[in-house]
Order: C-alpha cells, then structure tokens, then sequence
C-alpha cells in the first residue's frame, strides 16, 4: 500500500521508501509531490470549481488547449479534452470514422490496430488493440477491424540500443491489408510510436514514416497513441516529434497533468478539424463530448504541470540521460536468463526467459525483490518495465539497476 509520495520516492504502509522506477504508471513525468500544481489545483477548485463543457466554455480551457498547440507536432493545431486514454482513443476513433463521412467518403469505416497495442479498455480501444487477455472476455468487439503484425523480433533485435534496426519491412503489411479490403473502406491506423503495456516495444529504424507513407497515400489517417510517449518519455514532447513522423490525430492522457488530476487529449490537425467546422454558429459539430471534458481543476494541473516541463527542460531529459539509462541496463546482458533488453529515451523493458510451465513466475520473483529492496518497476509477466520520472539522477538509476541485478540473480537460482 502507497501512502504518500515526494519527488522520486514512494512511501510504502510498511514505512518503505520505494524509488518509483514508473513514474507511477507512466504518468508522473515531473516527479512526486510538485507544490506547484497542487497549488494551482486548489486555486482553481476555490475560484472556478466546473463549468459544462457544452454551450459554455471557460478561459483556462482555451489557454491550455493553445499552449499545448505550441508543443505538439506542427499542423496538430486543435485539442479536444477528455478524462483519460481510453476516452482520448474513442474520440480519436470517433473523429476518424466522422472526419471520412464529412468529406464524403462514408464507404470508410474499417480501422486498423496492431497485435500487441494497447489503447485503452473501452470497446474501441479493445477492438484495435492487440492484447489477448483484455480482449478474451468480452465478446466480437468492433467489427471491421484488421491488426497489423507487432514488431518485437528478440532474434534480430536483442539487446539493441534505441531503435532497432531490423524490422522496417513488417509496415508493408499494410498494403497487403489495403489490397484485402480496398483503401475505399478503411478510415485509420491507430498505432503507439512505441507499444507501452505490450511489453515495451521501439519501432524499428524507419517503421513510422513508412506507415506515415502508406497511409498517405491511400488517404487513411495515421493515429498515434502518445498516452504513454507524449510529454518527454522518450525526448522531446511528443515521440511523433522525436521520430520526426506527424500523424494526422494524436492521443494523449497520463504526464498531460503529471498524473495528478485524471485527464486526457485528442490533437487534431487543421484539415480535420475544419472538416467539422462548416455549419452555422447554432450547429453542433461533433456530438461527442464528456460532462467532465476541459475540466477547470484539471486545466490548472494541466497548466501547473505544463510550466514545470518547460521550467525545468523535461522534454529533453529522456534525451540527456538516454546514454546512461542503456549503458546501465545493458550491463545486465550476461545475467541468466535475460534474453532481451530494450530502451528508447528514458523507458526501458527487461525480459526473461520464463521458469518452465510457469510464465510470469520469475518475473514476480524480481518485481518482488526489487519492491522489497526499495525500487518499483513494473511486473507484466516476464517483461519487467522500466519508465522513471523524468526529474532521475544518475543515482538513481544505479539503485535501480543494483536491485535488479540482485534480483535477476536471486530469481535464478
Ligand atoms: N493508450 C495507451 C497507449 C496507454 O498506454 C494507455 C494506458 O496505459 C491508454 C491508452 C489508456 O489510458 P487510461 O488508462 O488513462 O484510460
């Protein structure tokens, strides 16, 4: 149980002090406990505590909503507010699906995911997500939906350092869905730059702007989910920004208030969003939207936590500290059973050969010795991630990669 937090440490219900290695569950990008967004938190709950997001507006909404325009990819130029991930991926869909039958193409409806993605676990999200497990329990999902094949290769690709270099080719499987169903019926591809809850998956060397080439081409839109990658995970604002690839429309949740209020935005560029603009004044444009979309108290953490970014150049840590985050890391490449590990910017995933007949087991066994020797990371089966604040010191890192090590060694024997 996590009772309290500050900078980059937990407080555990057993008096612990845990070095938070996943900056919560990616989201706490400017580290724990930062006065100034709490502050601007209580504020705003004093001055302006909501106002409904239809018909009315309030200022601190357009503010925010302009200066995150000035940090995101060029033409992605309008938000639109949500609560979390999953609901910035549903209005993503939902945007796609209403921009194509807007301009007169309503034949496009089939959406493209890939195996392994993650977007959320709303009906949308599930359908074009790639993970088995949150898929299993619930049904057909969406239908029309087709997955791109994933692009770990732990043959080719082990223990690369940044982007791999082998895989660019696995795009073209694009093409082939486009010739199965005809570029006429499909609407989107909603990919993350690089796959979070799939097991921490980089995109390899060139793999973006060929999907960015395909779908241009066809006149399908490029989403990409940044609910993990958005605010300086791996360097700069955005991955689309690092990778130097646009997408037409941008998801985002999580370090947008560094976690601390629940809140979450779509980007849209400038073509699609005055596709929905052509009516009159008295016209609704898009009949979508959240009682709690562009909350005030979440605009002010939002802006709190924007200054802070900016304040202290948070979007160029991951890229500061990229060298030393992988070189600590991959000095446990000799270790027993890690057969991959894997890094971009300031996120990194560890895996392990599984015990046999028991997938995960060994995993828990170094997730638990590193919780109780002080450090957090993530335990997703037999991939351990890593996704500290942005605010970590080299230190840090190295108490991080010694209680992995004695873990990985413990977990072994
Ligand atoms: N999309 C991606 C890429 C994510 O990593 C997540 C959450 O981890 C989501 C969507 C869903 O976000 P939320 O849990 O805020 O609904």
């Amino acid at each position: 149980m996590l009772t309290s937090a500050e900078g980059m440490y937990y407080q555990d219900d057993k008096g612990r002090s845990v070095l938070d290695g996943c900056a919560g569950l990616w989201c706490v990008n400017a580290g724990h406990g930062r006065k100034e967004i709490s502050e601007a938190v209580a504020r705003q709950v004093a001055k302006l505590d909501y106002a409904p997001p239809f018909q009315m507006g309030h200022p601190l909404a357009f503010e925010f909503a302009e200066r995150l325009a000035e940090i995101a990819p060029e033409k992605l130029n309008h938000v639109f507010f949500t609560n979390s991930g999953s609901e910035s991926v549903e209005t993503a869909l939902k945007i796609a699906l209403g921009y194509h039958r807007l301009k007169g193409d309503a034949t496009r409806q089939r959406l493209i995911g890939r195996e392994r993605g993650y977007h959320g676990v709303n009906f949308g999200g599930i359908s074009v997500g790639g993970i088995g497990n949150n898929r299993k329990m619930f049904g057909a999902g969406l239908s029309g939906i087709d997955h791109l094949p994933h692009t770990l290769n732990i043959n080719l690709n082990a223990f690369t350092k940044g982007l791999p270099e082998h895989g660019v080719e696995l795009a073209d499987a694009l093409e082939q869905i486009i010739a199965l169903h005809d570029a006429s019926n499909i609407a989107a591809v909603i990919v993350e730059p690089m796959s979070g809850s799939g097991g921490v998956i980089m995109p390899p060397q060139g793999y973006l702007k060929r999907l960015r080439e395909i779908t241009r081409k066809h006149g399908i839109l490029l989403i990409f989910d940044e609910v993990i990658t958005g605010f300086g995970r791996v360097g700069k604002a955005f991955a689309s920004t690092r990778w130097g690839v646009e997408p037409d429309i941008m998801t985002t949740a999580k370090g947008l208030t560094n976690g601390v209020i629940p809140m979450g935005a779509v980007f849209v560029s400038d073509e699609i969003h005055d596709a929905f603009m052509t009516g009159p004044e008295s016209m609704i444009e898009l009949f979508h939207g959240y009682t709690y979309s562009g909350h005030p108290v979440a605009c002010a953490a939002g802006l709190a936590a924007l200054d802070i970014y900016e304040k202290e150049n948070l979007f160029d840590r991951a890229i500061e500290l990229e060298d030393k985050f992988a070189e600590s890391l991959l000095s446990m490449k000799e270790l027993p059973n890690v057969i991959d590990i894997r890094n971009t910017g300031l996120v990194a995933a560890i895996e392990l050969a599984p015990e046999t007949g028991k997938p995960g087991e060994r995993g828990h066994k170094v997730f638990k010795h590193c919780y109780e020797n002080g450090v957090l990371v993530r335990w997703t089966g037999d991939i351990l991630a890593m996704s500290p604040p942005l605010i970590i010191e080299p230190a840090h890192i190295d108490q991080m990669v010694s209680a992995l090590r004695e873990g990985i060694l413990l977990a072994s024997n």
